[in-house]
C-alpha cells in the first residue's frame, strides 16, 4: 500500500471507546456478531491490558488483536513465524482497507525501506514481522522510535521449549520487547498446556496478563480408542473408511513407510495418497492439493500433515499409532468436523505403541549420568571428539548426541571441527527438566489412551479451559459405547461375573483400593489374568458403577503413579443383576495372516544393523565430511549440528541422484533438503564420476 493510500485511513485516527466495540466490528470487518470470548478479549486489550489468548485453530483469534489494534488507533506490531500466514493476514486486512504492511526475507529492500519509512510517518496500522528480524542491528531501535500501540505475538508456543514447536528466534523477544513497551502485549495460540502457558508469561515478560483459555470442547468429535495390534490396524481402517460417509478422512501413520504401504492398499478401494516428509515438495503439494480438491479422499500421512489445511469436510481422522504428545493428538483430530457436522476421531494403539516412544526418546535423550561421564572428560583445553570417544568407550551415536545435548545446554563448547571444550556447570538442571518433560508427554498421551471416563474432558482439561462446562460428551467410546464403530462389547460370563460382584462387595467394606488389591483379594485364585480383569473394571466404569481416580506416592525420589477405585452412589446400591448388564470391550482380532510373504516389514524401532561401508562408499563419506565441515565452519557450528555420521552414510549407501531420492534417505527431512540438497547432490554426482564400479 502507498503512503497516499495509508493516510487515507489515518483520517480515522481517534481511539474507540471500548463500548463501541461492536460497530468497529460491523464497521472495519464486517462480523455481524463476536464469536464466545472474543468480545471480552478485546475489551480488555483494548483497555490496555496484557492478555494470553488460547483458542483452537479457527476459532477467530486475529480479530482479537485486529479490533483493539484499530480501537487503540495507532500501529499494531505483530510477530508472527511463517512468511505465508504473514502475506495472508495482511492481503486480508489490506482488502478491508485497513493499512498493513510487512517486513520479511522474502521481499527486496526497497519495499522494506518503503515500510519502515510509513511506518515511522505513522501511517500503518499494522507491521507484520518475522520475530528474526528484531535480531537485525538497528531494526528495533528503529521501532522504539515511533512504539507501537499494541504488540500481538501470534502462534506464541514458538517460544517455549516446552511446546512441540519451538523456536530459537522466539527467544528474541524476552530481551527486545522492553524497549518497544508500554504498548500493551497480546500473546496468541492454539496450542498451550498450562506448563506452556506458564512459560509464554514468563518469558514475555507479562507477568499480570489476564489468561482467557477457551473453546477446546468440540461437541461434534466423537472420539473412540481402541486397543488394537499393529497388525490389526490396517484392516480397521479399511473397514471404517469402507463407507463413504466417513470420508473424506485423514490417516495418520508413525512412519514414512507406513504410510506409503497403506496409501497403496487403500487405494484399490478409494482414492487414497501418501503424505510425508521424505516426499519432495511438489509431490506434497500435489497430494495436499488432491485431498483439498476431493480427487484423493483418504490422505495417509505423517505428522507434517497438517499445517495450513483447509477443508471443512473431514469426516474422520485416524491414528494407527499412538501419537507422542496429547498436544499433537488434539491438533491432529481437530481438523475433523470443522462445518461443524458429525465427526469420527479413531485412535488405534497398543502398549508396545509407548515403548517404541520410549525406545526413541532413550536413542534421541541419553541419561544425565552419560553427559556427566563426557562432561567429566572435557577440560580447558581442546579435544577432538573422536578421541574423547574412543577414551570413554562409548558408542559413536551415544556420544555424538550426549555431546550436542551438552552443547544445546552450553555444558560444553565445540567448534565446527568438534573439537571440544568444557562449558558451563549447570547444563544438567535443563537438561533433566527437558527429558522429564518428554517422558510426561509420553506417560499423559498413555493415560489418555489407556484412561476410563469421557474421553472429550479429559482433552478440555489437559489444556485448562476455563470455560468448560465439566460435562461428559455422551459420544465418545467411554460415554456411548453401543455407539462405537470399532470396539464391540460383550456380556461378562462365569467366573467373570462371580469377580465383579466380589469387587463390587469388596468396595462396600473398604472404598478405594487399589486395582491391584482388587484383582489379588477377587480374581487371582479364579485364574483370571490381570489384563482381562482390568477389562472388567473398565466395564463397571463405563456402567457407572465405580470411578477409578489416578494416586501417586513419591519413593526414591520419583513419583510412582497407580489407581485407585472408588464406587459411584450406584455402585453402592447395585445389586448382580447391575453386574450381569456390564459392557466388557472384545478384543479387536487380526486378519488372518496372507499367505505371501509379506512387503517389507514396517520399521521397527530397534536400528538396523549396519554393514560397514566398503570401499567406494568410504571415499564419498570422507568428501561428504569435507563439505560437512566447511558448512559447520561457515555457520560457526558444531559439524554434527549440519548432519549426523548416520544419515553421511546412509546417503554413501543410498547414493541419491536427485531431490525425491535423497528425501528417501532416513534422516533427511525437507528442511535439510532444501538447505543442503543441492549441495550433497553435486558431492555424491562428482564422487560417483570418479567411480568406475559398474552402475
Ligand atoms: P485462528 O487464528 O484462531 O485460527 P482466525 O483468526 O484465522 O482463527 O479466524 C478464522 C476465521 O474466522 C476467519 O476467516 C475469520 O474471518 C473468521 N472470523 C473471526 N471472527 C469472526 C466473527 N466474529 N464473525 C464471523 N467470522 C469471524
Ligand atoms: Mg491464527
Amino acid at each position: 500500500m502507498t503512503t497516499e493510500e495509508s493516510s487515507r485511513t489515518s483520517g480515522r485516527r481517534v481511539p474507540t471507546p471500548v463500548d463501541s466495540l461492536d460497530g468497529l466490528l460491523r464497521s472495519a470487518f464486517g462480523h455481524e456478531a463476536f464469536r464466545p470470548l472474543q468480545a471480552e478479549v478485546c475489551r480488555a486489550v483494548t483497555q490496555g491490558r496484557d492478555v494470553l489468548l488460547v483458542m483452537p485453530t479457527g476459532a477467530g483469534k486475529s480479530l482479537c488483536y485486529q479490533l483493539p489494534g484499530l480501537a487503540r488507533a495507532g500501529t499494531t506490531l505483530v510477530i508472527s513465524p511463517l512468511i505465508a500466514l504473514m502475506e495472508d493476514q495482511v492481503s486480508a486486512l489490506q482488502d478491508h482497507g485497513i493499512a498493513a504492511e510487512r517486513i520479511h526475507s522474502g521481499r527486496d529492500q526497497l519495499a522494506s525501506r518503503a515500510v519502515c519509512r510509513d511506518y515511522l510517518d505513522g501511517n500503518l496500522d499494522f507491521l507484520f514481522i518475522a520475530p528474526e528480524r528484531l535480531a537485525v542491528p538497528g531494526f528495533p531501535e528503529m521501532l522504539a522510535k515511533r512504539p507501537p500501540v499494541l504488540i500481538a505475538v501470534d502462534e506464541a508456543h514458538c517460544i517455549s521449549h516446552w511446546g512441540h514447536d519451538f523456536r530459537p528466534d522466539y527467544r528474541m523477544l524476552s530481551e527486545r520487547l522492553p524497549m518497544l513497551r508500554p504498548a500493551p502485549v497480546i500473546a496468541l495460540t492454539a496450542t498451550a498446556t498450562p506448563l506452556v502457558q506458564r512459560d509464554i508469561v514468563e518469558q514475555l515478560a507479562i507477568p499480570e496478563a489476564k489468561l482467557f483459555i477457551h473453546g477446546f470442547r468440540r461437541t461434534n468429535i466423537a472420539v473412540e480408542v481402541v486397543e488394537a495390534k499393529p497388525s490389526a490396524r490396517g484392516a480397521v481402517v479399511r473397514r471404517v473408511l469402507e463407507d463413504a460417509g466417513r470420508r473424506p478422512a485423514i490417516v495418520y501413520s508413525p512412519t514414512r513407510k507406513e504410510t506409503e504401504a497403506l496409501a497403496a492398499e487403500l487405494n484399490g478401494t478409494f482414492p487414497a495418497a501418501a503424505y510425508h516428509a521424505g516426499m519432495t515438495s511438489t509431490a506434497r503439494d500435489r497430494a495436499q492439493r488432491a485431498f483439498q480438491d476431493g480427487g484423493v479422499e483418504v490422505i495417509v500421512a505423517t505428522i507434517a500433515f497438517g499445517m495450513g489445511i483447509d477443508k471443512p469436510d473431514i469426516r474422520t481422522v485416524i491414528h494407527t499409532g499412538m501419537p507422542g504428545t496429547l498436544e499433537g493428538y488434539y491438533q491432529e483430530i481437530g481438523r475433523a468436523g470443522r462445518d461443524g457436522d458429525p465427526a469420527r476421531a479413531i485412535l488405534l494403539y497398543s502398549w508396545a505403541d509407548r515403548r517404541t516412544h520410549e525406545f526413541f526418546l532413550g536413542r534421541d535423550y541419553p541419561e544425565p549420568s552419560v553427559l556427566a561421564k563426557v562432561y567429566g572428560a572435557l577440560s580447558e583445553r581442546a579435544r577432538p571428539a573422536e578421541e574423547l570417544c574412543a577414551e570413554l568407550g562409548l558408542d559413536d551415536e551415544v556420544f555424538t548426541t550426549a555431546l550436542e545435548k551438552l552443547w544445546i545446554h552450553r555444558g560444553a563448547l565445540v567448534d565446527p571441527e568438534e573439537n571440544a571444550t568444557r562449558g558451563r556447570p549447570d547444563w544438567r538442571v535443563p537438561y533433566e527438566a527437558q527429558l522429564a518433560h518428554r517422558q510426561e508427554q509420553i506417560e499423559r498421551m498413555t493415560a489418555f489412551a489407556s484412561g476410563r471416563g469421557c474421553r472429550m474432558l479429559h482433552l478440555v482439561r489437559h489444556f485448562g479451559d476455563q470455560h468448560d462446562s465439566g460435562e461428559a460428551c455422551e459420544t465418545c467410546d467411554q460415554c456411548a459405547p453401543n455407539k462405537c464403530l470399532v470396539n464391540s462389547f460383550r456380556k461378562p460370563e462365569g467366573t467373570e461375573i462371580e469377580v465383579l460382584a466380589a469387587a463390587l462387595d469388596l468396595l462396600r467394606e473398604r472404598d478405594g483400593l487399589t486395582s491391584g488389591q482388587l484383582h489379588r483379594q477377587t480374581a487371582e485364585g479364579d485364574e483370571l489374568e490381570r489384563k482381562t480383569f482390568e477389562l472388567l473394571l473398565d466395564g463397571l466404569v463405563r456402567d457407572g458403577l465405580v470411578e477409578v481416580l489416578a494416586d501417586s506416592f513419591e519413593k526414591g525420589g520419583r513419583t510412582i503413579q497407580f489407581q485407585r477405585v472408588w464406587l459411584t452412589r450406584r455402585g453402592r446400591l447395585a445389586g448382580r443383576n447391575d453386574v450381569d448388564g456390564v459392557l466388557v470391550v472384545k478384543e479387536v482380532a487380526a486378519p488372518p495372516r496372507k499367505r505371501r510373504a509379506r512387503a517389507k516389514k514396517a520399521a521397527t524401532p530397534v536400528a538396523k544393523h549396519q554393514v560397514p561401508l566398503d570401499i567406494a562408499e568410504s571415499a564419498l563419506f570422507e568428501k561428504l565430511r569435507e563439505w560437512r565441515l566447511e558448512e559447520a565452519r561457515r555457520r560457526r557450528i558444531p559439524a554434527f549440528r549440519i548432519l549426523g555420521d548416520r544419515t553421511l552414510a546412509a546417503i554413501c549407501r543410498a547414493r541419491p541422484v536427485d531431490e525425491e531420492e535423497l528425501l528417501d534417505v532416513a534422516g533427511i527431512g525437507p528442511a535439510k533438503a532444501s538447505s543442503f540438497g543441492r549441495k550433497i547432490l553435486a558431492v555424491v554426482a562428482a564422487e560417483s564420476n570418479n567411480d568406475d564400479r559398474p552402475k
